[in-house]
């Protein structure tokens, strides 16, 4: 029912204040009702290589009071660890498909290795069609939820490409077999610090808070009134690379403006088949290529 996506770059953030952000962003989409929250987040961090990147999931029934108070009971997240690139998820749902509980709530994930998560706001109309076909591809399922079958057919995707792939193209491809109404916004272990979302059907939006004025070359003609300007400064010197060219900026991604106005009131609404990506902290929108009348279904099978 809401989502929330903060996105720190070159921004020094510990987990700790990671989690207040996306905790009170919850908190300001309370209002729209809901029965259940979730988070993603970077971590454990401090890992061997087949843990790097390793994104948690925590997941919880009831109010968003409840999730808050789980953040801090994981031991092995680092509270103080200071995350300089990051993108969190945050969610609160309002159950369509399967019952309220912490395995059906967001955000949704791939595989038990968390390789690619999301967080859905809205229905997934030809969901059971997909579940059939993903499952006939070895695909598991462990919630009762349409959303579900857009972390597995990610992976999919993934898992079938020919060549290196985008994280935005990825996401293409998948919102070219959904039907229904959808906002998402998508974390990947194999894309770290990068964000991608898109909608159709139902609200999403993004804020902006940077010390810079940010490039419009990416962002389509509609939004080029957006005016993206310095709204706060940060000290950004832990995060600063040796290039030089560090650009510092926020993005906050939401379901509506109440949760984005206490950070910014740059934002940008998504109009339906946008893809927005955020990727070494610039922003671009494009929309969607989509094929008409394509029968989704056998869509995906020209996949294999
Ligand atoms: N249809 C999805 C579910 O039942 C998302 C519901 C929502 O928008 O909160 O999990």
């Amino acid at each position: 029912c809401g989502i929330f996506a903060y996105l720190n770059y070159r921004v020094p953030r510990t987990r700790k204040e990671i989690f207040e952000t996306l905790v009170k962003g919850l908190q300001r989409l309370e209002y729209r009702g809901y029965d259940s929250a979730g988070i993603a987040v970077d971590g454990p961090s401090k890992n061997t290589d087949i843990n790097s990147n390793n994104i948690c999931l925590i997941k919880k029934k009831g109010k968003v009071k409840a999730l808050d108070e789980e953040l801090y009971k994981k031991d092995s997240l680092d509270l103080d660890e200071k995350l300089c690139t990051h993108i969190g998820l945050a969610h609160t749902r309002w159950a369509t498909h399967g019952e309220p509980s912490a395995l059906n709530s967001h955000p949704h994930r791939s595989d038990k290795h968390n390789e690619f998560v999301v967080i859905h706001n809205g229905i997934i109309t030809n969901y059971k069609e997909l579940k059939k076909y993903l499952i006939t591809k070895g695909y598991d399922f462990e919630s009762e939820t349409d959303t579900e079958v857009i972390p597995k057919l990610i992976k999919y995707v993934y898992d079938n490409r020919e060549s290196d792939i985008t994280f935005s193209t990825l996401v293409e491809r998948v919102i070219q077999q959904l039907e229904g109404a959808f906002a998402l916004v998508f974390k990947s272990r194999h894309f770290p610090g990068e964000a991608v979302s898109t909608r159709r059907g139902s609200p999403l939006l993004i804020g902006v808070r940077s010390e810079h004025e940010l490039s419009t070359e990416h962002i389509p003609v509609q939004y080029k009134n957006a005016h993206f300007m310095e709204i706060n400064s940060h000290n950004s010197s832990d995060c600063s690379n040796t290039m030089g060219d560090d650009k510092a900026v926020e993005y906050y991604f939401a379901s509506d403006a109440s949760a984005i106005i206490e950070h910014t009131n740059k934002v940008l609404y998504l109009e339906d088949d946008d893809i927005a990506v955020v990727t070494g902290g610039e922003l671009s929108i494009h929309r969607m290529s989509r094929q008409a009348g394509e029968d989704p279904v056998r869509a995906i099978q020209t996949l294999q």
